[in-house]
């Protein structure tokens, strides 16, 4: 992004933005208006997305660019220079707001010793493997236990028949009955 192109957005946002915290932990910057060409620049530069047209009453049809999180913090700092007074006090309202913004969804959950259940990510106990969503750790007590309750729903399934040796017989859930071996030896 070419410097111009941001003291372009920050006289937008001095003018039309708006700063906000929520309360569940993120921060929005957003700016209202009907121009959608000046929205649609605003997300070439800064990412973040368009709104279709709100209407409401006593009020001219809009649209709203808004970005959130990291995006929002980002176009912020870089706008930093430009932005005025006003807004620069409602970005600091807003931090107190939402201290942790932008540092993801489950920033939280790396911090975590032990399992939602209690037991312990240690040891024997912990699993770790790189999933869809980067490196996950998984309790291994509880993913036993997930594992024996989707088998107990998926085991009279279509999906199992097929891997046993008698279709038709009831599927073993005890020990094997070893009395025919004994009688030949
Ligand atoms: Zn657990």
């Amino acid at each position: 992004m070419k410097l111009t192109h941001l003291a372009w957005a920050a006289g937008i946002v001095v003018g039309e933005g708006c700063i906000f915290g929520h309360k569940r932990g993120t921060i929005t910057l957003s700016v209202s208006m009907c121009d959608v060409e000046v929205l649609h620049s605003l997300k070439r530069i800064f990412g973040g997305s368009v709104s279709p047209w709100i209407h409401r009453p006593n009020a001219t049809a809009f649209r709203r660019w808004s970005a959130s999180g990291i995006t929002a913090l980002t176009a912020i700092s870089k706008m930093r220079p430009w932005l005025s007074s006003v807004k620069l006090a409602d970005f600091t309202y807003a931090k107190t707001i939402a201290p942790n913004a932008g540092k993801g969804r489950n920033w939280a959950k790396g911090a975590r010793t032990h399992c939602s259940y209690g037991h312990p990510f240690r040891g024997r106990n912990l699993v770790l493997f790189t999933g869809p969503h980067g490196r996950q750790r998984v309790c291994r007590t509880c993913r036993r236990r997930d594992m024996k309750a989707w088998y107990a729903r998926n085991k009279h399934t279509k999906f199992w028949r097929k891997y046993r040796k008698h279709p038709t017989a009831p599927h073993a859930t005890s020990a094997p009955d070893r009395s025919a071996r004994r009688l030949v030896r």
